[in-house]
Protein backbone atom coordinates (compact mmCIF):
# COMPACT_ATOMS: atom_id res chain seq x y z
CA UNK A 1 0.00 0.00 0.00
CA UNK A 2 1.70 3.37 -1.12
CA UNK A 3 0.14 6.07 0.91
CA UNK A 4 -0.41 9.61 -1.14
CA UNK A 5 0.89 11.85 1.37
CA UNK A 6 -0.34 15.95 1.58
CA UNK A 7 1.61 18.82 0.40
CA UNK A 8 1.73 20.62 4.32
CA UNK A 9 3.33 19.73 7.19
CA UNK A 10 2.20 16.09 8.28
CA UNK A 11 2.61 15.48 4.86
CA UNK A 12 6.59 16.83 4.90
CA UNK A 13 6.90 15.38 8.03
CA UNK A 14 5.66 11.66 7.78
CA UNK A 15 7.43 11.24 4.70
CA UNK A 16 10.99 12.65 5.78
CA UNK A 17 10.17 10.16 8.79
CA UNK A 18 10.16 7.31 6.20
CA UNK A 19 12.98 8.55 4.20
CA UNK A 20 15.01 8.21 7.57
CA UNK A 21 13.77 4.51 8.29
CA UNK A 22 15.38 3.71 5.27
CA UNK A 23 12.07 3.43 3.38
CA UNK A 24 11.45 4.47 -0.77
CA UNK A 25 9.31 7.99 -1.14
CA UNK A 26 8.71 9.90 -4.32
CA UNK A 27 9.16 13.00 -4.33
CA UNK A 28 8.64 15.89 -6.91
CA UNK A 29 11.40 18.50 -8.04
CA UNK A 30 11.22 21.16 -10.96
CA UNK A 31 12.21 18.74 -13.31
CA UNK A 32 10.18 15.29 -12.34
CA UNK A 33 8.95 13.09 -9.76
CA UNK A 34 11.98 11.66 -8.06
CA UNK A 35 12.39 8.11 -6.53
CA UNK A 36 13.79 9.31 -2.97
CA UNK A 37 15.77 6.79 -0.54
CA UNK A 38 18.12 7.61 2.32
CA UNK A 39 21.76 7.96 -0.14
CA UNK A 40 23.41 6.91 2.76
CA UNK A 41 21.65 3.23 3.25
CA UNK A 42 23.06 0.81 0.66
CA UNK A 43 19.74 -1.24 1.73
CA UNK A 44 17.32 1.99 0.82
CA UNK A 45 19.39 2.88 -2.16
CA UNK A 46 19.45 -1.47 -3.21
CA UNK A 47 15.54 -0.84 -2.94
CA UNK A 48 15.67 1.90 -5.74
CA UNK A 49 16.94 0.00 -7.76
CA UNK A 50 14.49 -3.07 -7.22
CA UNK A 51 11.54 -0.90 -7.38
CA UNK A 52 12.52 0.63 -11.00
CA UNK A 53 13.24 -2.85 -11.81
CA UNK A 54 16.69 -1.60 -13.13
CA UNK A 55 18.72 -3.90 -14.78
CA UNK A 56 22.53 -2.18 -14.16
CA UNK A 57 23.36 0.05 -11.45
CA UNK A 58 24.20 3.44 -12.28
CA UNK A 59 25.60 6.34 -10.38
CA UNK A 60 22.21 8.39 -8.67
CA UNK A 61 22.12 11.62 -7.84
CA UNK A 62 22.43 13.00 -4.23
CA UNK A 63 19.75 15.86 -3.54
CA UNK A 64 20.25 18.29 -0.49
CA UNK A 65 19.15 21.30 0.57
CA UNK A 66 21.74 23.78 0.16
CA UNK A 67 25.56 23.80 -0.81
CA UNK A 68 26.79 23.31 2.09
CA UNK A 69 25.74 20.24 2.80
CA UNK A 70 26.60 18.68 -0.57
CA UNK A 71 30.59 20.50 -0.15
CA UNK A 72 30.46 18.31 2.87
CA UNK A 73 29.73 15.15 0.49
CA UNK A 74 32.21 16.21 -2.04
CA UNK A 75 35.61 18.19 -2.40
CA UNK A 76 34.55 21.32 -4.25
CA UNK A 77 37.12 23.70 -5.68
CA UNK A 78 36.84 27.13 -7.39
CA UNK A 79 34.48 26.12 -10.57
CA UNK A 80 32.33 24.13 -7.99
CA UNK A 81 31.36 26.96 -5.54
CA UNK A 82 30.98 29.84 -8.33
CA UNK A 83 28.60 27.64 -9.79
CA UNK A 84 26.55 27.15 -7.21
CA UNK A 85 26.45 30.40 -6.24
CA UNK A 86 24.84 31.15 -9.64
CA UNK A 87 23.40 28.35 -9.97
CA UNK A 88 21.84 26.22 -7.06
CA UNK A 89 18.51 25.72 -6.16
CA UNK A 90 18.46 24.37 -9.48
CA UNK A 91 19.02 22.12 -12.06
CA UNK A 92 22.66 21.70 -12.38
CA UNK A 93 24.13 18.29 -11.02
CA UNK A 94 27.74 18.73 -10.35
CA UNK A 95 29.67 15.42 -10.38
CA UNK A 96 32.75 15.81 -7.68
CA UNK A 97 35.50 14.17 -5.96
CA UNK A 98 33.99 12.41 -3.14
CA UNK A 99 35.14 13.86 0.13
CA UNK A 100 37.09 11.62 2.53
CA UNK A 101 34.04 9.07 4.61
CA UNK A 102 31.67 10.59 2.14
CA UNK A 103 28.30 9.83 3.66
CA UNK A 104 26.75 8.88 -0.01
CA UNK A 105 26.63 4.92 -0.48
CA UNK A 106 29.27 3.63 -2.78
CA UNK A 107 25.79 1.87 -4.23
CA UNK A 108 24.45 5.17 -5.14
CA UNK A 109 27.56 5.66 -6.83
CA UNK A 110 28.22 2.70 -8.50
CA UNK A 111 31.36 2.29 -6.86
CA UNK A 112 32.82 5.09 -7.90
CA UNK A 113 35.22 7.73 -6.00
CA UNK A 114 33.26 10.55 -7.22
CA UNK A 115 29.37 11.80 -6.43
CA UNK A 116 27.15 13.80 -8.32
CA UNK A 117 25.00 16.36 -6.08
CA UNK A 118 22.42 18.45 -6.71
CA UNK A 119 20.09 21.50 -4.79
CA UNK A 120 16.71 21.37 -5.93
CA UNK A 121 14.58 24.45 -6.44
CA UNK A 122 11.24 22.56 -5.88
CA UNK A 123 10.30 24.41 -2.52
CA UNK A 124 8.71 20.98 -1.53
CA UNK A 125 11.74 19.02 -2.39
CA UNK A 126 13.94 21.80 -0.21
CA UNK A 127 11.75 21.52 2.59
CA UNK A 128 11.48 17.50 2.39
CA UNK A 129 15.51 17.40 2.02
CA UNK A 130 16.16 20.14 4.89
CA UNK A 131 13.93 17.66 7.33
CA UNK A 132 15.56 14.32 6.68
CA UNK A 133 18.55 16.02 7.25
CA UNK A 134 20.57 13.24 4.89
CA UNK A 135 21.18 13.14 1.27
CA UNK A 136 18.30 11.69 -0.13
CA UNK A 137 18.96 9.94 -3.85
CA UNK A 138 16.43 10.62 -6.27
CA UNK A 139 16.24 9.11 -10.19
CA UNK A 140 13.29 9.39 -11.63
CA UNK A 141 9.99 7.40 -9.84
CA UNK A 142 9.12 4.89 -13.06
CA UNK A 143 9.62 1.52 -13.83
CA UNK A 144 13.25 1.07 -16.03
CA UNK A 145 12.41 1.92 -19.30
CA UNK A 146 8.96 4.38 -19.02
CA UNK A 147 8.39 7.58 -19.30
CA UNK A 148 9.09 9.93 -16.34
CA UNK A 149 6.35 11.02 -14.20
CA UNK A 150 5.14 14.51 -13.49
CA UNK A 151 2.57 13.94 -11.06
CA UNK A 152 1.75 11.90 -7.74
CA UNK A 153 -0.94 10.16 -10.40
CA UNK A 154 1.97 8.72 -13.00
CA UNK A 155 3.85 7.66 -9.64
CA UNK A 156 1.23 5.32 -8.37
CA UNK A 157 0.19 4.26 -11.59
CA UNK A 158 3.89 3.35 -12.02
CA UNK A 159 5.25 2.23 -8.44
CA UNK A 160 1.75 2.00 -6.16
CA UNK A 161 2.40 -0.64 -3.53
CA UNK A 162 6.03 -0.92 -4.57
CA UNK A 163 7.25 2.15 -2.40
CA UNK A 164 5.50 3.32 1.02
CA UNK A 165 4.65 6.45 -0.10
CA UNK A 166 4.28 9.69 -2.06
CA UNK A 167 4.07 13.30 -1.36
CA UNK A 168 1.75 14.92 -3.97
CA UNK A 169 3.10 18.44 -5.22
CA UNK A 170 0.44 18.90 -7.88
CA UNK A 171 2.37 18.56 -11.32
CA UNK A 172 5.51 19.33 -12.29
CA UNK A 173 6.53 21.93 -14.38
CA UNK A 174 7.28 19.78 -17.14
CA UNK A 175 11.06 20.31 -17.30
CA UNK A 176 14.26 19.09 -18.71
CA UNK A 177 16.36 16.75 -16.22
CA UNK A 178 19.50 18.39 -14.68
CA UNK A 179 22.60 19.40 -16.18
CA UNK A 180 25.38 16.92 -15.38
CA UNK A 181 28.57 18.50 -14.86
CA UNK A 182 31.86 16.41 -14.15
CA UNK A 183 34.32 18.45 -12.22
CA UNK A 184 36.43 15.86 -10.87
CA UNK A 185 38.83 16.64 -13.40
CA UNK A 186 40.86 18.99 -14.90
CA UNK A 187 38.76 20.02 -17.84
CA UNK A 188 34.88 20.90 -16.85
CA UNK A 189 33.03 18.27 -18.66
CA UNK A 190 29.42 18.15 -19.67
CA UNK A 191 27.79 14.91 -19.05
CA UNK A 192 24.64 15.50 -19.96
CA UNK A 193 23.02 18.85 -21.10
CA UNK A 194 19.70 19.85 -19.39
CA UNK A 195 17.74 22.70 -17.50
CA UNK A 196 20.82 24.15 -16.82
CA UNK A 197 21.96 25.32 -20.58
CA UNK A 198 25.87 25.14 -21.21
CA UNK A 199 25.81 28.96 -21.82
CA UNK A 200 24.73 29.47 -18.29
CA UNK A 201 27.49 27.25 -16.97
CA UNK A 202 30.39 28.86 -19.68
CA UNK A 203 29.07 32.45 -18.43
CA UNK A 204 30.28 31.35 -14.53
CA UNK A 205 33.97 29.22 -15.34
CA UNK A 206 34.40 29.55 -18.87
CA UNK A 207 34.63 26.94 -21.28
CA UNK A 208 33.10 23.47 -20.76
CA UNK A 209 34.01 20.49 -22.84
CA UNK A 210 30.65 18.21 -24.37
CA UNK A 211 31.26 14.53 -23.79
CA UNK A 212 30.85 12.61 -26.31
CA UNK A 213 27.18 12.11 -27.24
CA UNK A 214 26.59 14.36 -25.05
CA UNK A 215 24.45 16.51 -27.98
CA UNK A 216 22.63 13.59 -28.94
CA UNK A 217 19.33 12.42 -27.37
CA UNK A 218 19.78 11.24 -23.62
CA UNK A 219 21.97 8.47 -23.56
CA UNK A 220 21.99 5.94 -20.97
CA UNK A 221 22.05 7.07 -17.36
CA UNK A 222 25.19 5.82 -16.38
CA UNK A 223 26.58 5.29 -19.95
CA UNK A 224 29.17 8.29 -19.59
CA UNK A 225 30.43 7.39 -16.08
CA UNK A 226 33.95 5.85 -15.82
CA UNK A 227 32.50 2.24 -14.50
CA UNK A 228 33.76 1.21 -11.47
CA UNK A 229 36.24 -1.71 -12.20
CA UNK A 230 38.40 -3.83 -9.94
CA UNK A 231 41.95 -4.04 -10.35
CA UNK A 232 41.73 -7.74 -9.91
CA UNK A 233 40.60 -9.73 -12.97
CA UNK A 234 37.30 -11.61 -12.21
CA UNK A 235 36.44 -14.82 -13.22
CA UNK A 236 32.39 -15.77 -13.30
CA UNK A 237 30.72 -18.77 -12.17
CA UNK A 238 33.54 -19.62 -9.82
CA UNK A 239 31.68 -22.78 -7.46
CA UNK A 240 34.92 -22.22 -5.48
CA UNK A 241 38.25 -20.15 -5.54
CA UNK A 242 41.81 -21.80 -6.48
CA UNK A 243 44.63 -20.99 -3.88
CA UNK A 244 45.18 -17.77 -5.88
CA UNK A 245 41.93 -16.20 -5.82
CA UNK A 246 39.79 -14.43 -3.42
CA UNK A 247 36.07 -15.71 -3.66
CA UNK A 248 33.09 -13.37 -4.33
CA UNK A 249 30.48 -15.61 -2.28
CA UNK A 250 26.43 -15.73 -2.76
CA UNK A 251 24.58 -18.16 -0.78
CA UNK A 252 26.55 -20.85 1.58
CA UNK A 253 29.98 -20.37 0.85
CA UNK A 254 32.08 -23.50 0.18
CA UNK A 255 34.27 -24.85 3.10
CA UNK A 256 38.17 -24.36 3.30
CA UNK A 257 37.89 -20.82 1.19
CA UNK A 258 41.02 -18.36 1.91
CA UNK A 259 39.74 -14.46 1.33
CA UNK A 260 36.10 -14.42 1.20
CA UNK A 261 33.46 -11.88 1.07
CA UNK A 262 29.62 -13.01 1.12
CA UNK A 263 27.30 -10.70 -0.47
CA UNK A 264 24.52 -12.24 1.26
CA UNK A 265 24.42 -15.63 2.91
CA UNK A 266 20.62 -16.27 2.78
CA UNK A 267 20.85 -15.44 -1.19
CA UNK A 268 18.77 -12.14 -0.68
CA UNK A 269 19.34 -10.53 -3.53
CA UNK A 270 18.35 -6.77 -1.95
CA UNK A 271 21.16 -7.41 0.49
CA UNK A 272 23.53 -8.43 -2.36
CA UNK A 273 23.51 -5.60 -3.86
CA UNK A 274 23.61 -3.24 -1.52
CA UNK A 275 26.97 -5.05 -0.45
CA UNK A 276 28.28 -5.37 -3.82
CA UNK A 277 31.02 -2.81 -4.37
CA UNK A 278 31.89 -2.72 -0.71
CA UNK A 279 32.72 -6.56 -1.30
CA UNK A 280 34.50 -5.79 -4.72
CA UNK A 281 36.61 -3.20 -3.22
CA UNK A 282 37.68 -5.64 -0.23
CA UNK A 283 38.37 -8.12 -2.20
CA UNK A 284 40.69 -6.25 -4.58
CA UNK A 285 42.50 -3.90 -1.79
CA UNK A 286 43.05 -7.26 0.50
CA UNK A 287 43.64 -9.50 -2.40
CA UNK A 288 46.31 -7.73 -3.56
CA UNK A 289 47.60 -7.13 -0.63
CA UNK A 290 47.87 -10.53 0.20
CA UNK A 291 49.30 -10.96 -3.35
CA UNK A 292 46.12 -13.40 -4.59
CA UNK A 293 45.92 -12.73 -8.85
CA UNK A 294 41.85 -12.91 -9.12
CA UNK A 295 38.47 -12.73 -7.50
CA UNK A 296 36.02 -16.10 -8.35
CA UNK A 297 32.57 -14.82 -8.48
CA UNK A 298 29.80 -17.45 -7.50
CA UNK A 299 26.81 -17.35 -9.75
CA UNK A 300 23.66 -15.04 -8.75
CA UNK A 301 20.20 -16.16 -9.86
CA UNK A 302 19.51 -13.82 -13.10
CA UNK A 303 16.02 -12.51 -11.75
CA UNK A 304 15.05 -9.34 -9.77
CA UNK A 305 18.35 -7.13 -8.46
CA UNK A 306 20.84 -10.33 -10.04
CA UNK A 307 20.00 -8.72 -13.87
CA UNK A 308 21.84 -5.93 -12.13
CA UNK A 309 24.42 -7.48 -10.01
CA UNK A 310 25.48 -9.67 -12.87
CA UNK A 311 25.05 -6.78 -15.30
CA UNK A 312 28.04 -5.61 -12.88
CA UNK A 313 29.97 -8.62 -12.64
CA UNK A 314 30.33 -9.34 -16.31
CA UNK A 315 31.52 -6.26 -16.99
CA UNK A 316 34.18 -5.91 -14.36
CA UNK A 317 35.24 -9.77 -15.51
CA UNK A 318 35.43 -8.26 -19.61
CA UNK A 319 38.83 -7.66 -20.87
CA UNK A 320 39.78 -4.29 -20.18
CA UNK A 321 40.08 -2.82 -23.73
CA UNK A 322 36.36 -3.84 -24.77
CA UNK A 323 34.36 -3.36 -21.70
CA UNK A 324 30.74 -3.66 -23.13
CA UNK A 325 28.74 -0.95 -23.62
CA UNK A 326 25.77 0.02 -20.83
CA UNK A 327 22.99 0.75 -22.65
CA UNK A 328 19.92 2.91 -21.31
P1 LIG B 1 19.12 10.51 -13.20
O1 LIG B 1 19.21 10.38 -11.72
O2 LIG B 1 18.33 9.40 -13.83
O3 LIG B 1 18.68 11.87 -13.62
O4 LIG B 1 20.59 10.28 -13.79
C1 LIG B 1 21.73 10.68 -13.09
C2 LIG B 1 22.77 11.10 -14.09
O5 LIG B 1 23.93 11.54 -13.39
C3 LIG B 1 23.19 9.97 -15.00
O6 LIG B 1 23.39 10.46 -16.31
C4 LIG B 1 24.49 9.52 -14.35
O7 LIG B 1 25.36 8.89 -15.27
C5 LIG B 1 25.06 10.82 -13.84
N1 LIG B 1 25.97 10.61 -12.71
C6 LIG B 1 25.61 10.41 -11.44
N2 LIG B 1 26.70 10.21 -10.66
C7 LIG B 1 27.78 10.28 -11.47
C8 LIG B 1 29.17 10.13 -11.27
N3 LIG B 1 29.69 9.89 -10.05
N4 LIG B 1 29.97 10.25 -12.34
C9 LIG B 1 29.45 10.49 -13.55
N5 LIG B 1 28.14 10.63 -13.81
C10 LIG B 1 27.31 10.52 -12.80
MG1 LIG C 1 14.62 8.36 -15.64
Amino acid sequence: MTARLPADQGGLAEAARLLRAGRLVAFPTETVYGLGADATDERAVAAIFAAKRRPRFNPLIAHVPEAAAAFALGIADERARALAAALWPGPLTLVLPASPGCAVALLARAGLDTVALRVPAHPLARALLSAVGRPVAGPSANVSGRVSPTTAGHVLEELGGVIDAVLDGGPCAVGLESSVLDLSGRAAVLLRPGGATREAIESVIGPVALAEGADDAPRGPGMLASHYAPVLPLRLDASAAAPDEALLAFGPAPGGAGLTFTLSGSGDLVEAAARLFTGLRFLDAEGRRRGLLRIAAMPVPQHGLGLAINDRLRRAAAPRDHVPPSGG
